[in-house]
């Protein structure tokens, strides 16, 4: 979100704000990315949302063994905001159970891309989040706001100059209103492609179900289904048009 000020305040791209790795390592060692915890009530797999409206400009499919180069990464989604200072502005989402965007596709602020997972190089869950100025990767906590808590409970120390981006008072502006919608459900079911297949829905897979645009009334009978057998359903937001 661009901010009168000419800040530019990204969105947590977790419900959950805690921080288990920062800019730099514990260690010390430059991580250049920050790590947020996913383990909460026994699951590892939550939703990812967009920081910024933008468009998809990468995602990547892990091979499922290679932890090393851009594989290390796993599944992967990387979005293209609106530049930034005469400046290119990127997120990066990697480590991802699955994602449900394409390369090319346009994501609004809040989008669900995709569920958070432990693929590529990692030693346990977590969302590694970039974001990638001018091509360089630069510390994502200048630009998010200060609502976020650490692993070690220790409270965060930002570099010399650095600061959180001070959330405005008046912001929160409503979601527009638009009943079609999109569906994203985690792995495949046959019941619920055969249906929306029979409903004349779009459906594809990438690691994840996407079906739609669908409207409201079809959208909430998928969401029935889905929910008697046991299947995450999360809605989206409308496609641009
Ligand atoms: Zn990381």
């Amino acid at each position: 979100m661009r901010l009168k000020n000419g800040e530019t305040l990204l969105n947590w791209p977790l419900a959950l704000h805690v921080l288990t790795a920062g800019y730099y390592y514990n260690s010390g060692g430059l991580h250049q990315a920050i790590d947020l915890r996913t383990n909460q009530d026994g699951s590892i797999v939550k939703p990812v949302y967009a920081a910024e409206d933008g468009t998809v400009d990468q995602v990547q499919a892990w091979d499922g063994r290679t932890k090393t180069g851009m594989q290390s990464y796993g599944n992967m989604v990387r979005i293209r905001h609106a530049d930034y200072g005469g400046k290119s502005l990127q997120t990066r989402y990697a480590h991802l159970s699955s994602y449900c965007v394409k390369q090319g596709e346009q994501v609004r602020e809040g989008q669900l891309i995709g569920y958070t997972g432990q693929t590529g190089n990692v030693y346990g869950a977590h969302l590694h989040f970039e974001v990638i100025w001018g091509g360089v990767r630069r510390n994502p906590l200048v630009w998010l706001d200060d609502d976020f808590t650490t692993a070690t409970g220790k409270e965060y120390t930002y570099g010399a100059g650095e600061h959180a981006v001070a959330r405005p008072a008046e912001e929160e502006k409503p979601m527009e209103q638009n009943p079609m919608q999109r569906l994203c459900i985690v792995g495949e079911d046959a019941d619920i492609r055969a249906k929306a297949e029979a409903l004349g829905l779009s459906v594809q897979t990438v690691t994840a179900t996407l079906i739609g645009p669908t409207s409201e009334g079809d959208a909430m009978t998928l969401w029935a289904m889905a929910l008697v057998c046991g299947k995450e359903y999360f809605s989206r937001y409308p496609e641009e048009g």
